[in-house]
């Protein structure tokens, strides 16, 4: 290569720039309540591996917190109540948006936290979910390039404004995360990524007590998700910041 400037010219801008564009048709993506009125025949409920649906009658509850995002109900609903959702604007600020409903009650939104709105810096803490870790790292690289939203991951908590919790949270890591959360200097705030860091997933009651970040953490976002993908982890981090 004789001149790396005409090389980095011809190899162009490897960062995306539409922001949360749908899901790529490799991915799967989380399941919906949708208008469509309910047969009430179970079986969603029945093949839903974390329990994540309620059926009384028509009324369809799909805890978003719980799901892996598997697929099984939307494939099993004969009515289409439930449907895929491609979008990847999925984080909330709150845990009760996580609870979809064909019949939703009064909503309050959730206020925005404009604390941290120009820049975060972020100490993660995986308790045990690769595949959340290996897509919180991708949101870092050239193409989702998270950085360019003022977020930077940092190697000590002393240094963040933000704890990112990926995995279940079992016995073994919950004094270690409470630790990493008390030697970070306020304001402080703590986005649950992944359904592990929400609610346990699959792990949620079994004996290592793994049922998600300590809910007496002030959490700012929930990204739902079994892992979900970059985008949906910078909405996360965006909403956080006050800043979507
Ligand atoms: S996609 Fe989610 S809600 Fe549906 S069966 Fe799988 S885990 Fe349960
Ligand atoms: S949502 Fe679909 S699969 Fe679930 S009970 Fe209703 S009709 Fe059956």
């Amino acid at each position: 290569m004789r001149n790396p400037f005409l090389a980095l010219v011809r190899a162009g801008t490897q960062t995306l720039t539409q922001s949360f564009p749908d899901l790529p048709t490799e991915a799967t993506g989380l399941p919906t309540v949708t208008a469509a009125s309910c047969r009430g025949c179970g079986a969603c409920v029945a093949g839903c591996p974390t329990q994540a649906i309620v059926v009384a009658g028509d009324e369809v509850t799909l805890d978003r917190g719980r799901c892996l995002g598997c697929g099984q109900c939307v494939r099993c609903c004969p009515t289409g109540t439930l449907a895929e959702e491609r979008a990847t604007r999925t984080a909330v600020r709150t845990r009760a948006e996580l609870l979809l409903s064909n019949h939703p009650g009064p909503r309050t939104p959730s206020a925005a936290l404009p604390l941290l709105r120009r820049s975060l810096h972020v100490r993660e803490v995986s308790t045990g979910d690769s595949a959340g870790d290996l897509e919180v790292i991708a949101s870092t690289n050239a193409q989702f390039d998270v950085a360019r939203f003022g977020v930077h991951f940092v190697a000590s908590p002393r240094h963040a404004d933000a704890l990112l919790v990926t995995g279940p949270v079992g016995r073994g890591m919950r004094e270690a995360l409470l630790r990493c959360y008390a030697a970070m200097a306020e304001p402080r705030l703590v986005i649950a990524v992944g359904t592990d860091a929400i609610s346990g997933g699959l792990f949620r009651g079994g004996y290592a007590e793994a049922n998600g970040v300590p809910t007496d953490l002030p959490i700012a976002a929930y990204v739902p998700g079994a892992p979900p993908h970059p985008w949906s982890i910078i909405h996360g981090l965006l909403l956080a910041m006050g800043r979507d």
